[in-house]
């Protein structure tokens, strides 16, 4: 029989991925979104990519308890993979109850109705972002989270906490949460990648609508940090391999393979890339000139931030695969793709 995953957040950029990975893998998929900060491009990508026209898109808030009743007395699944969430620091900044209403709601009543229908298995995305600015690079599931500077970074730490505390109190359920690094580039064919709502916050998009002509000016938000060429340096991870690695612990979770009830896992490159050769790598493999120019920093930067991704090596038997060329060449062909071009 082969076991069924619900994705919740499944029509958007991470969770498209992921669903497309988990049914190459031999799982079931329950799709499920509000669809509040996506169309259906992505998820009608899915459905090219897999062969599967006849999956289903479901419209669940999770925000609406009867509705998420109603979703798990239709379906019988084994596993959660919780994505669901707002996810704009600025916005976030800006009105905070919007976040915390939203992003902890969501994932107490998924928790709830998952305990009531017996599904034990609850993977959350967490990010990096929990964190902050660490003096000992590259960070491990082991140092220790600073204080959140946004509410978007706080409702990540307070739901990673809501997992752990479930897991503990409730013991048939097991949770994972994978913190991801900064997840870049669309799938190979073109066909799913991100579509971000406005003018992009993240440096990817950004580029490549820049390089699209939607954006006049890429800004490098500064160039005098204590790094090697004075920018600040992130661990861009693949979206495919990011993907895959959800793949991983939604089986070490169904086969049983868990060492404690509540798990976390770095899901990074280990190699940390500046925003300058990001930029100098996108152009060369892509053979364009950015327009592009040194803006001032942008508040809340970290200067610097890196996995160690040895945990999920040796306890997943994951770890990223894609050069960063291919990554980026994906992320033009993506944006060239919803274009038109
Ligand atoms: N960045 C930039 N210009 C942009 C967007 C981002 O220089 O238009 C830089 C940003 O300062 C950071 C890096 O790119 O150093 C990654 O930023 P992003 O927002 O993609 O991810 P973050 O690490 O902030 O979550």
């Amino acid at each position: 029989m082969k076991k069924t995953v619900l994705v919740s957040g499944g029509a958007g950029y991470i969770g498209s991925h992921v669903t497309v990975e988990l049914l190459q893998a031999g799982y079931e998929v329950v799709v499920a979104d509000n669809m509040s900060n996506c169309d259906s491009t992505c998820f009608e990508g899915v459905r090219k990519i897999t062969g599967r026209d006849d999956l289903k898109l479901n419209i669940v808030d999770f925000c609406d308890k009867a509705r998420v009743e109603e979703l798990f007395s239709e379906y019988k699944m084994d596993a959660l993979i919780h994505f669901a969430a707002f996810k704009a620091v600025g916005e976030s900044v800006a009105d905070p109850l919007k976040y915390y209403g939203n992003n902890l709601e969501s994932f107490v009543n998924v928790i709830g109705a998952a305990h009531r229908h017996g599904l034990h298995n609850i993977l959350f995305s967490s990010s990096a972002t929990v964190y902050g600015q660490v003096e000992d690079l590259p960070v491990t599931e082991k140092t220790p989270r600073l204080p959140a500077t946004s509410p978007y970074g706080n409702t990540k730490q307070i739901c990673e906490d809501i997992l752990r505390d479930c897991t503990s109190a409730y013991k048939d359920i097991k949770g994972i949460a994978l913190r991801y690094f900064n997840p870049i580039g669309a799938h190979p064919s073109a066909l799913i990648g991100e579509l971000p709502r406005g003018v992009p916050n993240n440096l990817v998009p950004f580029i490549t609508q820049t390089a699209v002509g939607k954006r006049e000016c890429l800004s490098i938000f500064g160039n005098d940090y204590p790094t090697p060429d004075g920018t600040c340096l992130r661990d861009y991870i693949d979206i495919v391999d990011l993907a895959k690695a959800h793949v991983a612990a939604v089986s070490r979770m169904l086969d049983g393979k868990m060492e404690a009830d509540y798990e976390i896992f770095n899901v990074g490159t280990g190699r940390p890339v500046s925003v300058q050769e990001l930029v100098d790598t996108f152009e060369k493999v892509n053979g364009l000139k950015l327009n592009c120019k040194i803006a001032p920093r942008r508040d809340g930067d970290v200067t610097a931030i890196w996995a160690d991704t040895a945990l999920a090596g040796e306890k997943l038997g994951w770890k990223a695969t894609r050069e960063l060329s291919d990554t980026l060449k994906s992320a033009w062909e993506w944006e060239k793709h919803i274009a038109g071009k």
